[in-house]
């Protein structure tokens, strides 16, 4: 027999950043499918990757020296 383990039959993904699972949260409940980061601070991390990635490419900043 297959037997699952859940904790609490909460839905579980893995941080895009520090690639640790976290599962849900009540606060997530709306904007789950579009969370891809454990914490706040993970989610900047986030953030900043896209940042540098957008400055690295050349002729996205119109107007930058
Ligand atoms: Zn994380």
């Amino acid at each position: 027999m297959a037997r699952m383990r859940r904790k609490a039959d909460l839905p579980v993904k893995t941080c895009r950043i520090c690639a640790r699972p976290f599962a849900w949260r009540r606060k997530w409940a709306r904007v789950w499918e579009t969370i891809e980061t454990c914490s706040t601070r993970c989610r900047d991390a986030a953030r900043r990757d896209r940042k540098n990635e957008q400055a690295r490419e050349p002729g996205g900043h119109p107007g930058f020296p």
